[in-house]
């Protein structure tokens, strides 16, 4: 385990709004994390180092939804051993949608975009 992903935990209506608030106001929506259909992580006001963490495409980490004491959470894990000042990475997994997020990971395998 390297960190879980921490924020405030909303519903889909609310994060919606949030959304549409962020987006007004030029902070975008890459710190909500969804957790399951109706359930979102929003660390845009919130949280701890884990919202700094960038997308890869050829990620060293990855994040997992895991239940501890009836509540879900996301973690983030390691994939490999990772070495001193390496940048830790995962794959955001966005949703694929016609208006595409360039992705600049610069990994071999890059797919392009983040959706
Ligand atoms: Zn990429």
């Amino acid at each position: 385990m390297v960190i879980e992903y921490v924020g405030q935990i909303i519903r889909q209506n609310i994060a919606d709004m949030r959304e549409r608030r962020y987006e007004k106001a030029g902070i975008g929506s890459s710190y909500l994390f969804r957790v399951d259909q109706n359930t979102i992580i929003d660390a845009t006001k919130c949280g701890n180092l884990s919202r700094f963490i960038n997308h890869s495409c050829s990620p060293n980490c990855y994040a997992k939804i895991i239940t501890v004491e009836s509540q879900k959470k996301i973690v983030i894990y390691s994939r490999q051993s990772i070495g001193i000042n390496e940048e830790i990475t995962y794959d955001y997994k966005f949703p694929i949608e016609d208006t595409k997020i360039p992705c600049l990971c610069g990994a071999e395998a890059c797919r392009g975009s983040l959706n």
